[in-house]
């Protein structure tokens, strides 16, 4: 057991499939993960002058992913089209094979890229690799995963993988935080999953939301257009900065509009992109608690216009079984989670909402305390105003680092499930191991 626990504490190793980014890595790496795009480039109808540049590994495995995609993007534009992001619905379709490529050269680059260093350390006979996917995927879905670890263990001659298992994100959340019974909020790019949890996600009880942290970049690009930076609006990495110095949460909409507007100096803001790129917003600056709310609630009637003009929209969508709610306000997907659980757990259950993801990480600057607050807040308010009766049993927080919860929790897992437990595909538990 202690020779266990000892070969634990090195070859753990972690990996989040998340909708807009992968983390991954051993539990050496701490507190933080590697972190890249969820996303691949399929080296697909090369021009040969490009080709020759591309070293020929590279060229003849015909995909890249990380740093390499932007490297490669830049030198040919048309390549666009071959830019995959396969988890950005949380869910890749059987039959979408670009798809599962580009999942399966994350999976290989991430564990490839820490093979090398563990093969040096002498006693190094496979990571124990914990890969966490969403809670709403099929089970064809983690079936394909592990499918995709065992090619690649085949790869490296059986010399890779020691065990694989698998744990749902916002399960991994709990795990984390030490929470046995609880409800997570795991808002991410994509979508946003709310699940109840009472040693183990109750399956139920699961509410799913078709927004996430894209949203929230929906919204910015339509600001950056209306307030005369159409160029700049095209370019992601400008979207994504200005999401996150602009984007506030505001305590009521309304009231945060109607301060901006009538005092547009104290909500203005210069974000410097570069040396040579500002952007400004300052009579436009109300439209910076637009960013924030739309993940909380997009049913305003401030979104509407964008909604009428076409220039943005999140629907209901159906994958297998669940529905994905595209309007639903945050306060009515938590209440209504809650109520699909045991009458007996609600209680326990409302005393400890934990927020997790990237998209909850909003800051509230201090001199706007009036009317911007953090998400811890917002969903307080929000509960608040609909079930007055709960505010004092109501308990929320957020976890120290949203964006790298789950992968902490995949590694808390991996170190804690005994390498003697065996897969069982009932309970969707334990190790399997590679023959
Ligand atoms: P996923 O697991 O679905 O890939 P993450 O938890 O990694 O999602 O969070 C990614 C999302 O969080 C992105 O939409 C990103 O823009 C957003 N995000 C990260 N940091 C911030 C921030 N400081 N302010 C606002 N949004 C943020
Ligand atoms: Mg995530």
């Amino acid at each position: 057991m202690e020779e266990e626990l000892r070969y634990k504490l090195k070859y753990t190793y972690g990996e989040d499939f998340g909708t807009g980014y992968f983390k991954y890595g051993p539990i050496s790496l701490g507190e933080a993960p590697r972190i890249i795009q969820s996303r691949g480039l399929i080296l697909r109808d090369l021009p040969e002058s490009v080709k020759m540049l591309i070293p020929p590994e590279v060229v003849k495995r015909g995909i890249v992913v990380g740093d390499d995609v932007s490297r490669y993007l830049s030198s040919t534009r048309d390549m666009m089209r071959n830019l995959r992001y396969p988890l950005h619905d949380g869910i890749i379709k059987k039959e979408d094979e670009d798809s599962w490529r580009v999942v399966k050269e994350l999976t290989r680059f991430g564990l490839s890229s820490f093979y090398e260093q563990a093969v040096n350390s002498g006693d190094f006979r496979g990571f124990l690799v914990v890969m966490s996917l969403s809670a709403l995927s099929p089970d064809y879905m983690r079936e394909r995963f592990i499918d995709i670890h065992m090619e690649i263990n085949q790869e490296y001659q059986g010399k890779m993988i020691r065990a694989l298992t698998a744990i749902d994100q916002p399960f991994a959340v709990a795990i984390s935080e030490k929470a046995v019974t609880c409800m997570v909020v795991e808002a991410g790019h994509g979508n946003i999953q709310v699940v109840p949890i009472s040693y183990g996600p109750i399956r139920d009880g699961i509410v799913a939301l078709n927004r996430g942290g894209a949203e929230t970049n929906a919204i910015t690009r339509e600001i950056l257009k209306d307030a005369g930076y159409s160029d700049l609006a095209k370019d992601e990495y400008v979207v994504e900065m200005v999401k996150r110095e602009a984007g506030l949460v505001p305590k009521d909409l309304g009231t945060a509009i109607r301060s901006a507007r009538e005092d547009p100096k104290r909500f203005s803001i210069k974000i410097k992109v570069n040396p040579l790129v500002t952007v400004e917003l300052s009579e436009s600056a109300w439209t910076r608690f637009l960013i924030g709310e739309v993940l909380f609630d997009p049913t305003h009637d401030e979104f509407k216009s964008y909604v009428q003009q076409g220039r943005f929209s999140i629907e209901d969508v159906t994958m297998g079984d669940m529905v994905f709610y595209g309007e639903m306000n945050m306060a009515d997907a938590i209440i209504s989670s809650v109520r699909k659980t045991p009458v007996e757990v609600q209680d326990k259950i409302v005393s400890n909402i934990i927020l997790s993801g990237g998209a909850f990480n909003w800051r509230a600057p201090p001199a706007l305390s009036d009317v911007a607050v953090n998400s811890v807040d917002k969903v307080r308010i929000m509960i608040g105003d609909k079930v007055p009766d709960l505010l004092n049993r109501l308990n929320i927080r957020m976890v120290k680092d949203p964006q790298y919860s789950v992968w902490k929790g995949a590694i808390v897992y991996g170190y804690a499930l005994p390498l003697s437990v065996e897969w069982n595909d009932k309970a969707k538990e334990g190790w399997i191991i590679p023959r």
